[in-house]
């Protein structure tokens, strides 16, 4: 029997546990461990960093389980984007847009990247320092 016929009715999603990926950040995209959730859309959610480095810390994630900016690919440049434009609107949601903010991606070892999902810092409501650490 073809697969198609085979498979007609059932539900055509990924495996639960491949969804969103199989780091701590998949967990929360699937509900399995809470988040403070900010804002989510279709293509992504941001949440509140479980140990904040300043008064507003959010982290904007894909949906989709891209390792980092460095595994990102041509076809997701509309996503780097929307992402991107995500950190502004969550900055002006918790009123820092117009007092400064920064907004950081950490890639590899390096880069001191603890998560392999990407994901972007939204830091603000203090004075950030430059250099970086
Ligand atoms: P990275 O070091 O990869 O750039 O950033 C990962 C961030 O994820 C860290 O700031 C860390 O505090 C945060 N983080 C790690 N585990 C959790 C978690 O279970 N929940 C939340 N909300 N943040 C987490």
């Amino acid at each position: 029997m073809a697969d198609e016929v085979r498979n007609a009715g059932e539900p055509q999603t990924r495996e639960p546990q491949t969804q969103g990926g199989g780091t701590v950040f998949g967990m929360i995209l699937r509900g399995e461990i809470p988040a403070d959730i900010v804002y989510e859309d279709d293509l992504s959610i941001a949440f509140r960093d479980i140990a904040p480095q300043a008064d507003v810390h959010v982290l904007v994630i894909p949906r989709e389980p891209i390792r980092s900016l460095s595994h990102a690919a041509a076809e997701h440049q509309a996503l780097l984007g929307h992402l991107l434009g995500v950190c502004a609107a969550v900055a002006a949601r918790e009123g820092i847009a117009e007092s400064g903010y920064r907004v950081v991606t950490n890639i590899g070892r390096d880069g001191g990247q603890s998560v392999d999902h990407l994901h972007f810092h939204v830091l603000g409501g203090r004075s950030m320092s430059w250099p970086p650490g």
